[in-house]
């Protein structure tokens, strides 16, 4: 790449949600040149909004006063489970009817770019891995604590994707023999005791079955609250919210060991709203971790708090761009 093309052209992060599709152009550094976010309105079905996200891609580019000569192609984050190879979206929980839909090709076809795509988390992952808080280690593995837990796996460079295209579902880890009913169908998920929802979700049950806490007056008046008042209970020093966030953590700090020993990776990087409680969280992780890991050789990640926010998803769409760009690999089989 020469100086002008490193500094003037961009690859097309798509970050697509039930709720939300973030669009932005993205240099080869991982600087966000121009950025914008729109209702994504899936009830429509899948053809309206595929129609729309094409048409903003025109937007962003034009708003940016960004050639199209100027943009090397569109990656797409997408909820799965999903084809990356084929660019196929088999099904997705928030998207109603999407049922093995050709989302690459049809991005292509209506806007002329080589369009790539990959699960939304690993996307997420790809991006703190590539410029933000992985950027300087090879070996990275995300965790976005949102309403579920999504996950990530980078080895050497390349996400993990496994025969099925769909390795790194590390939310659906077993952490308790026959333990809560998850939303995926299986029990005991890490994800139903540790995502951000199930976290708030095990505290108001609890008031339910008795317990007092600070938050107790939220749930008689069918208040809804999120992790973010949990964390502040904690600081409050509630006692029940302080033992099911150190019981979230304890069940993390599992998944890290077993991250340990079956990717090696230098760092483990956690994300999503839970992250937002900073220390809080790394803390009584790495509390549990240190009290649970084994003694025979000190191979042990870093656990960190991702750094990108909800930029991490474009930004790791369209690094995923860059990377088939530079390796010539917009349609072929993903390697790893
Ligand atoms: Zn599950």
């Amino acid at each position: 790449l020469t100086e002008a093309e490193m500094t003037d052209s961009y690859a097309v992060g798509v970050d697509l949600g039930g709720t939300t599709v973030r669009v932005a152009l993205v240099d080869r550094a991982g600087q966000i040149r121009h950025e914008a976010a729109y209702s994504s309105n899936v009830e429509r079905g899948p053809e309206p909004v595929i129609e729309d996200m094409a048409r903003w891609v025109g937007e962003v580019t034009a708003a940016a006063n960004v050639t199209r000569e100027q943009l090397i192609g569109i990656g797409i984050g997408s909820p799965g489970p999903l084809s990356p190879s084929r660019g196929v979206v088999h099904k997705a929980a928030n998207l109603p009817d999407w049922i093995d839909i050709p989302l690459s090709r049809s991005m292509q076809e209506r806007t002329g770019l080589p369009t790539i795509m990959d699960n939304d988390a690993n996307l997420a992952a790809y991006g703190e891995f590539w410029a933000g808080a992985g950027k300087d280690v090879d070996n990275m593995v995300m965790l976005t604590l949102g309403t579920g837990i999504g996950a990530g796996v980078v080895i050497k460079g390349e996400l993990l994707h496994g025969h099925f295209e769909n390795a790194g579902e590390l939310g659906h880890w077993i952490v308790v023999p026959n333990g809560r009913r998850c939303s995926c169908g299986q029990r005991g998920c890490l994800e139903a005791y540790a995502s951000a929802g199930n976290v708030a979700r095990r505290v108001v049950e609890a008031i339910r079955d008795g317990e007092t806490s600070i938050l107790s007056g939220l749930v008689q008046k069918g208040t809804p609250f999120g992790s973010r008042l949990v964390v502040q209970a904690v600081h409050d020093g509630d006692p029940l919210a302080a033992r099911i966030w150190d019981e979230a953590c304890y069940y993390l700090a599992i998944a890290c060991v077993n991250i340990q020993h079956a990717y090696n990776p230098t760092r483990i990087v956690m994300a999503g709203g839970m992250s937002k409680a900073g220390d809080l969280l790394t803390q009584l992780v790495q509390k549990h971790f240190e009290l649970l890991a084994w003694n025979l050789y000190d191979d042990f990640p870093e656990i960190r708090i991702a750094v990108l926010g909800d930029d991490a998803g474009v930004i790791g769409a369209a690094g995923w761009a860059w990377k088939a760009e530079e390796e010539g690999r917009w349609n072929a089989e993903p390697t790893c």
